[in-house]
């Protein structure tokens, strides 16, 4: 999971682009609601350390329809805004959906949701790229109510800090001979009760830990080969050394708790995996 980088277009330009390019009725009536529309973009940036303020103005009817039509019918102005927020991203982690960390990022997440917060259809900041599968889940996840608070479910990519410190793990199980990873989220020492409170929410919706044990098979089997491949002297230190490496090139690329980083870890420390792969022939 790596932090997004906003767009540099200006939102309110974008919106009025995107109103100039509708036609007829739809684009007079957008017009004379975009004074409106920059005054709550300018209460997001207001709010932007904690989004769980927001309420959303309750649009209706045609407004509600042109707002959403904004997202939906596509234009040249959004087709460029999605193409900027995209192109806004680092390479390596450009086409991956950092939701996950599994995933193409091929679609947009309206992290305050498209039909609750119509005013935020086309508002940069709130259009994070993702997966299919992340998107599908989160759907219209935003806040929820734990012991008369209200907190955000989901982690923003644009403002959070994601945290560096170690909260995923995973162990490396055997069924008969078959190498299965179960990953768990423990909550260390340098992590606030309220920053776990939000990584717990975010796994939970977005079924990541399930995903990633389904993911673990192709990996631990790639790995395997991989070894074969390339080691021809094998010895235990050799292999774990192998995969420490391996797991120390992909935090470099993608971030402390990318699943693969921790499976990598996992491989590492299963004496039983490293044996077997020793036996590979
Ligand atoms: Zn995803």
């Amino acid at each position: 999971m790596k932090k997004l980088v906003p767009s540099s277009l200006d939102p309110y330009q974008v919106f009025n682009d995107i109103a100039s390019a509708k036609r007829l009725e739809r684009g007079e009536r957008l017009k004379r609601i975009a004074p409106e529309i920059c005054n709550y973009y300018k209460n997001y940036y207001d709010s932007i350390s904690d989004l769980s303020v927001m309420y959303p103005i309750g649009f209706t009817g045609l407004e509600k329809d042109d707002l959403e039509d904004c997202y939906l019918g596509k234009t040249n102005p959004l087709n460029r805004l999605l193409a900027d927020i995209i192109k806004s991203q680092a390479l390596p982690i450009r086409n991956q959906c950092q939701y996950c960390g599994m995933g193409s990022a091929n679609t947009f997440d309206h992290y305050l949701p498209r039909s609750i917060f119509p005013e935020f259809a086309v508002f940069s900041l709130n259009l994070l790229p993702c997966c299919d599968t992340c998107n599908k889940h989160k759907s219209n996840v935003f806040i929820n109510n734990l012991e008369g608070k209200t907190k955000r479910q989901i982690i923003n990519l644009y403002y959070d800090n994601l945290l560096s410190e170690r909260y995923l793990n995973v162990s490396i199980l055997y069924k008969g001979d078959v190498p299965i990873a179960e990953y768990s989220l423990v909550q260390t020492s340098g992590i606030s009760d309220s920053q776990f409170c939000l990584i717990k929410s975010h796994y939970s919706k977005l079924k990541l830990l399930e995903r990633f044990r389904n993911r673990s098979p192709e990996v631990l089997s790639e790995t395997q080969s991989s070894i074969k491949t390339h080691i021809k002297a094998k010895s235990i230190e050799r292999v774990r050394q192998f995969l420490l490496e391996e797991a120390q090139r992909l935090r470099d690329r993608f971030s402390n708790n990318h699943w693969k980083v921790v499976l990598h870890e996992g491989m590492a420390n299963s004496s039983k995996f490293i044996e077997d792969c020793c036996l590979t022939q």
